[in-house]
């Protein structure tokens, strides 16, 4: 299995080299994030340990890049201060997991070999409802045309809903399916997001289209 560790700490990166090597993994090291997505982008790796704060260009930079260029290479994202505001952020740019500095070595190694188990996976294909129009893989979205600009999560939580024209699907199915079962977070940003949703594929359209089933969920019209 090959990885690729992006980290600017050199002593943190020889280390980590080592000990992932010791695992079985074949281990290429970057120490900025301008080499570690040219690397990312030409190599193929199983998946991709980075850092955020990184010389050259950030870590959320680099993972954006790389799922912008249509790359799904599993990204582990190492958080340097622990809270949901980075967590969140990581996620948001594409990566597929996180952890915080400092971390648990075995952590780190259970959560690669669960990321690279999983894999690169099949993206979901293209989704229309209406003159809605969703393609979650290249993570483009258009209301009868007109380009809708859709951050990562966005397009998930719309993805969840599309999936399932005109059903009410419940709050915590979306939390699951969007921010995972294990998340922890507050099942209010399910509203949150929601609410971004709705400013940005109904309301400049003039549609309601997106609607709350008080008690049960949320629904996406189908008409
Ligand atoms: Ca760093």
């Amino acid at each position: 299995m090959r990885l690729l560790v992006v980290e600017d700490e050199v002593r943190l990166a020889q280390a980590l080299q080592r000990g992932l090597a010791a695992e079985g993994f074949e281990v290429e090291v970057a120490h900025d994030g301008l080499t570690g997505l040219s690397l990312a982008m030409e190599g193929r790796y199983d998946a991709i340990v980075l850092d955020i704060l990184l010389p050259g260009m950030n870590g959320y930079k680099v993972c954006a890049e790389i799922r912008a260029a249509g790359n799904w290479t599993p990204i582990l994202m190492l958080t340097a201060k622990s809270g949901e505001y980075d967590e969140a952020e990581a996620l948001d740019t594409g990566a597929d997991d996180f952890l915080s500095k400092p971390f648990s070595y075995v952590v780190l190694v259970a959560r690669l070999r669960a990321l690279v188990r999983r894999g690169a996976g099949a993206r979901p294909v293209p989704c229309q409802v209406g003159d809605l129009r969703l393609d979650p893989a290249a993570r483009t979205c258009d209301r009868d045309g007109v380009p809708i600009h859709l951050t990562p999560r966005e397009v998930d939580l719309l993805e969840a809903l599309m999936s399932r024209p005109g059903e009410v699907v419940s709050k915590q199915e979306l939390l699951d399916r969007v921010w995972g079962p294990d998340s922890g977070v507050d099942p209010n940003v399910v509203e949150v997001y929601l609410g971004y949703l709705r400013r940005k594929i109904d309301r400049p359209f003039d549609r309601e289209t997106l609607l709350t089933v008080r008690g049960a969920g949320y629904l996406l019209a189908d008409a």
